[in-house]
């Protein structure tokens, strides 16, 4: 398998990043705002009538929540640390959507005096804490999805409620002084199936119905969260067909008349804008005849490419060596055999790739500097230039 730069970014952005990273030691991460800029743009031309809340846990360079703040985004925060991080870039807490559904009522505390007005939850102990720690406030209750086999990182079963708990939590809600205002749910990460999304929003079109219905709660808000494709190996269908399909789900559903309606984006905004550069340590066979190379790179599950883990995401992997590829196994630079990126998905590099030679990991914008480990065996954070 041989990777070719066009498939991924324009030959000119691909030099430009190229240019930069020659001038700069591995390992780090390249990202061309220019990319998430556009990306931004091409969700709201997809979906015109949504509100954008960019996922921070992607990626949280202040150079990315600036960029998507003057684009008009909102944000969706996951801990006191996101939200002080976002509101000193001169974010308002109007802007903001406490998005984590397991908090402790202290933090939920920290949001209320911040002014966050805007609350997910999918528990009773969680509802009760924001009815104390933050009253009045608005709730949008996490309900469960089906679509784990066919997203490349599953976010659903750790988060969510069955429907007849977010009704019954809707209720609560109501009774405890908040207000009962929407639905939420995530179809998964890198979600290839869109069909899923069908399913969701079918379920939450039976919690609006019901709950208007049988408790008068008349639901206002559909946070469809994220699961929007990045480019990897494994390809996908492009935004506008998702947007078109979902579109046609929500009309199929809930006619002309739209509640306000929230996207969630993390990955499909950040991925495609950056590029992990490394370098190759050592290349080394375990045998005498042994035909499977090892390629050990100086960047690796601890630095930045946890998301390998299962070899859930493939990365698409370029190099400049040109010749007769064979296959490897790709594995990081820490004294932790869990740190082998790729052993079972054959990844091919050429046969005269050698220690010093550059691998390039590209979609790597998004989740690789967020989940980077702070000092495992020593080697620091990775580092990330924005152009
Ligand atoms: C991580 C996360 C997202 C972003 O998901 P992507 O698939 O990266 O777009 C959105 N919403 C919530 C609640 C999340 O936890």
């Amino acid at each position: 398998m041989s990777i070719k730069v066009e498939d991924y970014y324009p030959r000119e952005t691909f030099n430009k990043m190229k240019a930069f990273a020659d001038q700069h030691e591995t390992p780090f991460v390249v990202i061309d705002t220019a990319i998430i800029s556009q990306a931004y743009d091409d969700l709201r031309a997809g979906f015109d009538f949504a509100k954008v809340y960019y996922a921070v846990k992607a990626n949280p360079a202040v150079e990315i929540i600036e960029l998507l703040k003057d684009k008009g985004s909102s944000f969706d925060i996951a801990s006191i640390y996101e939200l002080d991080k976002v509101m000193s870039c001169g974010v308002g807490p109007e802007r903001i959507s406490y998005g984590n559904t397991i908090k402790k009522a202290r933090d939920v505390r920290y949001f209320y005096e911040k002014g966050v007005r805007l609350f997910a939850t999918d528990s009773e102990a969680d509802l009760r804490n924001i009815a104390k720690a933050a009253p009045g406030s608005k709730i949008y209750v996490r309900i469960l999805t089906e679509g784990s086999t066919s997203a490349d990182w599953p976010l659903s079963r750790k988060f969510g409620c069955q429907t007849d708990m977010a009704m019954d939590l809707l209720i609560l809600a109501k009774q405890l002084g908040l207000v009962p205002y929407g639905i939420s749910f995530h179809v998964g990460s890198q979600q290839r199936d869109i069909d899923v999304w069908d399913a969701a929003i079918a379920k939450v079109k039976v919690i609006f119905e019901r709950l208007k219905e049988e408790d008068g709660i008349v639901l206002q808000m559909i946070n469809m969260g994220g699961g929007f494709p990045a480019n990897y190996i494994t390809r996908t269908n492009s935004l506008e067909t998702y947007a078109e399909e979902i579109i046609r789900f929500l009309k199929d559903d809930f006619g002309d008349e739209l509640p306000e309606i929230i996207l969630e984006p993390g990955r499909s905004l950040i991925a495609n804008a950056g590029i992990l550069v490394s370098e190759v340590v050592l290349v080394a066979r375990k045998s005498r005849t042994a035909v499977e190379r090892w390629v050990y790179t100086d960047v690796g599950k601890f630095s930045g490419l946890i998301e390998t883990m299962d070899e859930a995401i493939k990365f698409p992997i370029w190099t400049e060596k040109k010749g007769e590829m064979e296959e490897v196994v790709i594995a990081g630079p820490t004294c932790d055999s869990a740190d082998i990126m790729y052993e079972h998905y054959k990844y091919g590099l050429p046969l005269n790739l050698a220690s010093g030679d550059r691998l390039y990991w590209l979609s790597t914008g998004a989740y690789t500097t967020s989940y980077s480990a702070v000092e495992f065996n020593g080697f620091p954070p990775l580092k990330s230039f924005y152009l």
